[in-house]
């Protein structure tokens, strides 16, 4: 039988805005020698400003315009950011053909012109040469047509709650926090850097997330456990997949709710620490 205390732990966590899915995941959570985080929304706000367009053949505006049409779709953090800086209501009879492809972009016509927007990747899979400077930022290529149309540049602030979280996380002992991404590499190792993270994997895509996780999972010892730590959008599989699946609920995304163990009501990754901290109380586990 399942002792008193599991229920009072899931009492208690719930009430700390942390959900957590079962009892037999405070063994794991009280275990966690390995905590990974998705960057977008997680460690970062997920709320992207615009700091520089840069617009060939068309205007900056008609630039800006044509990315919000095409995202208008989208439900990535990138994509409502794009909105926001175009303001204007958005006539959803001019869009067709809608694509999203995940740790890409999006691809869809407006006004039946083919309108790509999205990171490196896409530009090459589509084979437009793009501008291929260092930008401090995460780079939104447009091309109409298959011509280069230019860039927007955003940038996504670091949570105050991360620092606070890390450090929390490097008292508990856990052995190495690590942060997965799909954006730059430039942008990951500027987290990594400002945070003291253990290591940073960028440009990954959703499937190669999953692949590095498989990679981590057999760095744990017998009991040790690994805990990934993500929003759910493009990261669904690797939540899935984890030891123990944490879903930042700060967003709200189905996807995540589904594949998490544990729910963490906030977006407040500090809520990770104090997670295994209720987890290590229940088990009678002292720091
Ligand atoms: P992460 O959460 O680590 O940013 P994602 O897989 O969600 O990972 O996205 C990886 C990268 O793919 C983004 O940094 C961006 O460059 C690109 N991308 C994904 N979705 C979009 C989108 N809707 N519009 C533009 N770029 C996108
Ligand atoms: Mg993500």
């Amino acid at each position: 039988s399942i002792p008193l205390t599991f229920f009072s732990g899931i009492g208690g966590a719930s009430k700390k805005g942390i959900l957590v899915k079962g009892s037999n995941y405070f063994e794991a959570l009280a275990n966690t020698e390995i905590v990974v985080f998705d960057k977008t929304g997680t460690l970062t706000k997920g709320v992207f400003g615009v700091k520089e367009v840069h617009a060939k053949e068309v205007s900056e505006e008609e630039l800006i315009k044509l990315a919000a049409y095409a995202e208008s779709y989208s439900n990535h953090p990138i994509s409502q950011s794009i909105l926001k800086a175009y303001g204007k209501e958005i006539d959803k009879k001019a869009i067709t053909d809608v694509e999203e492809i995940s740790g890409h972009g999006v691809i869809a016509r407006v006004n039946g012109k083919k309108i790509a927007a999205g990171n490196a990747k896409l530009m090459k899979k589509l084979g437009i040469p793009y501008f291929d400077g260092e930008l401090a930022g995460t780079v939104v290529h447009v091309a109409v047509d298959n011509i280069y149309a230019g860039y927007i540049l955003i940038a996504d602030d670091i949570k105050s709650d991360s620092a606070h979280a890390i450090k929390e996380l490097k008292n508990s002992n856990i052995k190495q926090i690590i942060m997965l991404t799909g954006d730059s590499v430039n942008v990951g190792e500027n987290v990594g850097k400002e945070l003291g993270l253990s290591k940073v994997y960028a440009e990954l895509l959703p499937a190669d997330k999953v692949e590095k996780l498989e990679e981590l999972l057999s760095q744990t010892s017998g009991k040790g456990s690994l805990a990934y730590v993500g929003d759910g959008i493009n990261d669904a599989p690797v939540l899935a997949r984890a030891d123990v699946g944490i879903a930042m609920g700060g967003l709200g995304s189905d996807a995540a709710i589904e594949a998490a163990d544990v729910v963490i009501m906030t977006d407040e990754p500090s809520k990770v620490p104090l997670a295994i901290n209720i987890a290590k109380k229940v088990l009678g586990i002292s720091n």
